[in-house]
């Protein structure tokens, strides 16, 4: 089994959640005592969400390289951003170490092909919502159409990432804003799935909530690095 190094902490709150996605799914597939081998570099997230929200791309990438570099260093095989936003600068994070990174995007595509569905509503932050580096990957290397909400709905989306659930806190009013966002978008435009596209989104709604098929990054991500680390 190869080791996978995680660069989380974006929030702890979903980096808990790779935690154990992880290793539930090497016990699946080994059995008996095995679990993942992984390293894990966890930011203090308030450091990271500062920069994001001064616009400071620059100085959370190099935030990311170093963490990348430590975690190569350290014995890691391969990376795992456990954030769909901080994909931003996956390009510079990769080119800065050897080992290979697992894209949460190219996983959740490859989930997508599967499943037959190429026209999702994309729910995540502002910034994956907003600039190019998530919505253009999945339409140039995936023929992957994302829809996204109205700017009043992206606002709704963001602020319940920022201000509850990466703090940990799921209300029954926010999952029924989610719920209520993903309707309009499908009773307004032609639509056939749902990205869950940040990574603490499975904390608020899932499967069970829509009868259109649900694609949740955290578990794909975790499922797709677990499935390097055996390959
Ligand atoms: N975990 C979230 C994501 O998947 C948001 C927090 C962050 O900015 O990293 O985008």
């Amino acid at each position: 089994m190869r080791t996978l190094g995680l660069i989380g902490g974006m929030s702890w709150e979903s980096t808990a959640i790779y935690y154990g996605l992880m290793n539930e799914t090497v016990r699946q597939r080994l059995g008996g005592l095995h679990s993942a081998k992984l390293l894990l570099w966890s930011f203090d997230f308030a450091e990271i969400a500062e920069r994001q929200h001064a616009g400071d791309w620059e100085g959370a990438t190099a935030m990311m390289v170093d963490a990348a570099q430590k975690l190569e260093a350290g014995g890691a095989e391969a990376l795992v951003i456990c954030t769909n936003t901080m994909h931003r600068m996956a390009e510079e994070v990769q080119a800065s170490v050897s080992i290979p990174l697992i894209h949460i995007a190219d996983a959740t595509a490859a989930a997508m092909k599967c499943a037959a569905v190429s026209k999702p509503i994309l729910l995540a932050t502002r910034f994956t919502m907003e600039q190019d580096f998530y919505k253009g990957r999945l339409a140039s290397r995936h023929g992957i159409d994302a829809m996204v909400p109205d700017e009043a709905g992206r606002t709704v989306v963001h602020d319940i990432i920022y201000q509850e659930l990466v703090r940990g806190v799921v209300t029954p009013s926010s999952k029924a804003a989610y719920i209520a966002e993903v309707e309009r978008l499908r009773a307004a435009a032609d639509v056939d799935s749902l990205i869950m596209g940040c990574t603490e989104i499975t904390m608020l709604i899932g499967e069970g909530d829509f009868d259109i098929p649900v694609f949740d990054t955290t578990r794909i991500h975790a499922e797709a690095a677990v499935e390097f680390a055996l390959g």
